[in-house]
């Protein structure tokens, strides 16, 4: 984290990315696709929906679920926990909130 360094700029570095494009997210219309959240190594991505339509292989990258294999993935708490099945990946014995403040 370089949340200390005097160049840092919250609103640009923490607003979410495209994964493969950069674009900033933004809010598409209903009846278009949406931007889907996964993976990639155990880190919260997102692709937007025109990588989606433009790059057939847009999910080649993503980390799938073991048990399932679908590549929509949530990162909560370090855990990549599948959107499909609920299965989470890396269940770590210790919680987090032990270790924590
Ligand atoms: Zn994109
Ligand atoms: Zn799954």
């Amino acid at each position: 984290m370089s949340s200390t360094d005097p160049t840092y700029v919250p609103d640009e570095s923490s607003r979410p990315r495209c994964f493969l494009c950069g674009r900033p997210t933004f809010d598409p219309d209903k009846r278009q696709r949406q931007w889907v959240r996964a993976a990639v190594g155990g880190e919260q991505v997102l692709v937007c929906p025109t990588c989606q339509e433009d790059r057939p292989d847009w999910a080649v990258q993503l980390d799938r679920c073991d048990a399932c294999g679908a590549s929509r993935l949530s990162v909560m708490l370090g855990q990549v926990v599948c959107r499909a099945c609920g299965h989470v990946r890396g269940e770590s014995v210790e919680p987090a909130w032990l270790s924590g403040a």
